[in-house]
């Protein structure tokens, strides 16, 4: 396959603007890296702090995008596991050190010198990206590259967050229905547990879509289930759910944070956190979270729920995500995007 010189990439040149579209070269891979020519990248709400500021530590100019699904085009010297013209996946989590005292502990997702896709290396939201491909996962062939491609951020996330509730706790609260819920929803429901879904008040088609999945009930996050839950998983940047999901849950129940970032958590009284409840937060992947997910994924099966932009609509795309209106996940895709 013929490499070209330039790539058309969507960059983030400073926080608080919109992205802007470049022709930019494509990159080299290292010993250890993979080119990739990119078929699909997921657009996630990371995407949006970043982009909006809130996260506070991106390289510049940064190519975003951290659910990459495309064709291996290259490969470094070291390459052992990934050869051209293989289908892969890039999640978030993009290098590790592998001898900080995190690491030594098999918590990788929290290495002091780990580097994470689209934000502190460049992303996926260009037709080429470069990947080291220790921390690249292969694709179920069952899977389209625009269905795959929630799986990388959405899904790992939200598989991790779901893998941190209890084995025997089974009445899950999941708050925020967008891309991460609806993955995990699937898998959870799989494993014989009920979901109870909540949403903004008013949203009443994410409360329709989140019993369409299998949710034994939806309704608003301002009203308690119609009995108590056993665990809660947050995935709405709202902080003020915190409270709400601990007077949801029963005694010794967990309400598992699944965001990396959210609004400032209001005081509460502590009989809410009293009788062993739990408050934890769930940072970053491991690879082996990654190992589980697409072990377990196919065999639910796991259907994702995506809606596409080109490429070039990369600004639209985060603004649509932005509005919190999305049904599933959002994705852009290269190929209509060569110029
Ligand atoms: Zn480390
Ligand atoms: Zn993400």
């Amino acid at each position: 396959m013929q490499i070209p010189e330039k790539m058309l990439a969507m960059v983030l040149e400073e926080q608080e603007k919109p992205l802007i579209v470049k022709k930019v070269p494509v990159p080299e891979p290292n010993p250890e890296q993979i080119l990739i020519r990119v078929n699909a990248c997921g657009v996630c709400r990371t995407d949006l702090h970043i982009v909006d500021g809130e996260l506070s530590e991106p390289k510049l100019p940064l190519i975003p995008g951290h659910e990459i699904v495309g064709k291996v085009v290259k490969v470094g010297d070291n390459v052992k596991n990934f050869s051209v013209g293989e289908r892969v996946g890039v999640p978030w989590l993009g290098y590790t050190d592998g001898d900080c005292r995190f690491c030594l502990r098999d918590q990788e997702n929290l290495c002091d010198n780990a580097l994470f896709t689209g934000y502190t290396i460049d992303g996926g939201y260009a037709e080429y990206t470069i990947a080291d491909h220790r921390y690249c996962f292969k694709i179920h062939d069952s899977y389209e590259d625009v269905e795959a491609a929630p799986l990388l951020c959405a899904g790992l996330i939200g598989y991790r967050s779901y893998r941190m509730v209890k084995k025997d706790m089974n009445r899950i609260g999941i708050y925020g229905f967008g891309a991460a819920a609806h993955i995990i929803a699937q898998i959870a429901i799989y494993e014989d547990k009920q979901i109870y879904a909540f949403t903004r008040p008013d949203d009443t088609k994410a409360q329709e879509f989140a019993c369409s999945l299998g949710a034994v009930w939806a309704g608003s996050s301002t009203e308690p289930p119609p009995e108590k839950l056993d665990a809660a998983i947050i995935f709405a940047p709202v902080g003020s759910l915190v409270p709400a999901a601990l007077k949801a849950i029963d005694k010794g129940g967990s309400v598992v944070c699944g965001g990396i970032h959210m609004s400032d958590i209001p005081s509460f009284p502590y009989n809410i956190l009293w009788e062993e409840r739990v408050i934890r937060s769930v940072t970053n992947l491991t690879r082996q979270d990654g190992d589980g997910l697409m072990e377990i994924a196919p065999k639910v099966p796991v259907k994702t729920e995506v809606q596409t932009f080109p490429l070039k609509q990369a600004n639209e795309a985060l603004d649509y995500l932005r509005q919190g209106k999305v049904e599933g996940a959002v994705v852009l895709t290269m190929a209509d995007s060569s110029s």
